[in-house]
């Protein structure tokens, strides 16, 4: 028998993709890409602790750490200045966002589970980063004036909750900003079993209809609901089908990269990849 979709119960779904350890399920209904059986709390607190991503991707220099901030430059532009404001970073991992965040007024703070890219974060950027499980943390409700998960909530075991206590702690008028793999993409629809976004840390697959109405669910109203456009090299994406195989292209894209000269590879352009971008407000609540 086919596994419920965890949002709307509905067993009318089909299997997208084995992964290491369990399946990536789409439900038909809902459209929500999801893993079964979802894994184990503890094993996942063990991946965060010994999390390779320093090792993978490098510190946060080079072209890498370039990439990055015109990431958050590009996100940033959308959400203009601040002026003191407190900024909470939900799953911060190198802390390029409180790093611009900082730089174009904020006062930001940042969480991360990974031990080894919070010492990063906080070393490299200057910034205040807690080292922890956003589940585990506690905050003042109605404390932040912005509060961010970029390419964070679907690396949630529950996101319904984390959503919800993300919500419960920015101020009213204040807002919530996700960045986050779009199953209903282009791309995802290009690539389809074989998407690139379909990964062992990723427990789910949103798209812009699905987050809009968890979002109204938690008083908010959607202002920005766009495809997120990222900076890319083409030696990211050769790392990226190195630690991700997938079949035929990883194999394809390295024996075209391997005539490709260094220069170029690292040349800097900016795609939209199938991530999608939201940026919703908090209703002020009328005495
Ligand atoms: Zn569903």
């Amino acid at each position: 028998m086919q596994p419920k979709c965890p949002f709307c119960k509905s067993r009318n779904n089909k299997k997208l993709r084995q992964l290491t350890y369990n399946c990536v399920f789409f439900c038909h209904n809902c459209r929500l890409g999801f893993q079964y059986p979802l894994l184990k709390k503890n094993s996942i607190k063990k991946y965060y602790k010994e999390s390779i991503y320093p090792q993978v991707w490098g510190d946060h220099t080079g072209s890498f750490g370039e990439m990055k901030k015109i990431t958050y430059q590009w996100i940033f532009k959308h959400l203009g200045k601040g002026r003191g404001e407190k900024l909470l970073d939900i799953g911060t991992g190198y802390g390029f966002a409180l790093l611009e965040a900082k730089r174009k007024g904020y006062q930001p703070v940042g969480i991360e589970p990974s031990p080894e890219l919070s010492k990063i974060a906080s070393k490299a950027h200057g910034v205040k980063v807690i080292n922890d499980f956003f589940e585990n943390v506690k905050f003042p409700i109605e404390s932040f004036h912005l509060v961010s998960m970029f390419d964070s909530i679907e690396h949630m075991l529950n996101p319904q909750a984390s959503l919800k206590k993300a919500a419960a702690l920015v101020k009213p008028g204040g807002f919530l900003v996700i960045t986050t793999p779009d199953i209903n993409s282009l791309s995802a629809k290009l690539f389809y079993k074989y998407w690139f976004h379909l990964k062992n840390e990723h427990y789910y697959y949103f798209n812009k209809e699905i987050l809009k109405n968890l979002l109204l669910k938690n008083g908010f109203t959607v202002k920005i609901s766009m495809g997120q456009k990222r900076p890319l090299t083409l030696k990211y994406i050769e790392n990226h089908f190195r630690i991700y195989p997938i079949p035929f292209l990883s194999i394809t894209f390295r024996h075209l990269l391997s005539l490709v000269p260094t220069k170029i590879k690292n040349k800097i352009f900016t795609i939209y990849d199938g991530n999608l971008f939201m940026v919703a407000q908090k209703s002020v609540k009328i005495a």
